[in-house]
């Protein structure tokens, strides 16, 4: 098979289930030829993700566990990672995590308990799953994740996790200008909002819903292969010009007032 991403190397992180953003991603990867390692957390993903494989037919490099919480966990995945591929040419992290009591209400309520763990699971695991990856992109690589419209304006309800977000597209910029010096791109997607399990944890999700297909430009919601397509752009040398930015792929909503 031909692809883009023919005999690239590449890590997914955080597939709960058929309806993660990351399940997207890694379609759109395997159909441009990636060999593809995955991360997940719960044992649960884990029989998810693999029920998923083997229904479609995407035959994993390897598959490892990795919370990103947990230093010794990172140590252990990317030790894992380094020594059976050897090379890695990219990483999509796609995943977060806050507590659902501070998806809903007023931000000022946020607990400093609250805060502190959205910040860690949602922004600084990019920074350490980074630093964990670098020795491994020995041949240059690119880093791709996920983020949302909440970073950047106030959208009800996703309270903490706009704040984490706008610290996750930081910190996009400040390790573009890191790694960029050994050939690494560092950027983010920041996706229209989709139905999955993070996305139920967020007070009043519907109402989001509704208000894309409304408003947005193309007046609908976009879905898990558009987020997938433009990843894998962003993943494969077809973006290699492009680092420390943030792709919308929202149907356009971000551009209107
Ligand atoms: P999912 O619930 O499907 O995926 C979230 C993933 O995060 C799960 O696989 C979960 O693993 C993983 N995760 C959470 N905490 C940790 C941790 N400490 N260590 C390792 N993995 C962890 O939701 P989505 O696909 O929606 O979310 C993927 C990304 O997309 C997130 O960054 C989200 O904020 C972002 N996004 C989502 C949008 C949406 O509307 N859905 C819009 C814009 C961005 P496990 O279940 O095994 O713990």
């Amino acid at each position: 098979m031909s692809g883009l991403l023919n005999g690239q190397n590449v890590i997914v992180m955080g597939i709960a289930n058929e309806r993660s953003i990351g399940w997207g991603i890694a379609k759109s990867l395997h159909a441009q030829g990636a060999r593809l390692i995955f991360t997940y957390r719960k044992d649960r993903s884990y029989e998810k993700l693999a029920k998923l494989l083997a229904e479609s037919g995407i035959d994993p490099l390897l598959t490892v566990q990795c919370d990103v919480s947990d230093d010794a966990s990172i140590e252990a995945a990317f030790g894992r990672i380094g020594a059976e591929a050897g090379v890695v040419h990219g990483v999509v992290h796609s995943l977060a995590f806050a507590d659902k009591d501070e998806l809903g209400g007023e931000y000022v309520d946020t607990s400093r308990e609250g805060y502190l763990l959205a910040q860690e699971s949602s922004a600084f695991s990019l920074v350490a799953v980074a630093k964990a990856v670098k020795p491994l992109m020995t041949e240059g690589g690119s880093i791709v994740t996920q983020t949302y419209l909440g970073a950047e304006r106030v959208m009800r309800n996703y309270n903490v996790m706009g704040v984490a977000k706008a610290a996750l597209e930081a910190s996009v910029r400040y390790l573009a200008e890191d790694l960029g010096k050994y050939g690494i791109r560092v950027n983010a997607v920041s996706a229209g909002p989709i139905r999955t399990l993070a996305a139920k944890g967020v007070s009043g999700f519907n109402d989001i819903l509704n208000a894309v297909e409304e408003k947005a430009p193309l007046r609908r919601n976009v879905d898990q292969s558009e987020v997938g397509d433009a990843t894998m752009f962003l993943i494969s040398g077809l973006s290699r010009g492009v680092t420390g930015e943030v792709l919308h792929v929202d149907a356009g909503f971000h551009i209107i007032a």
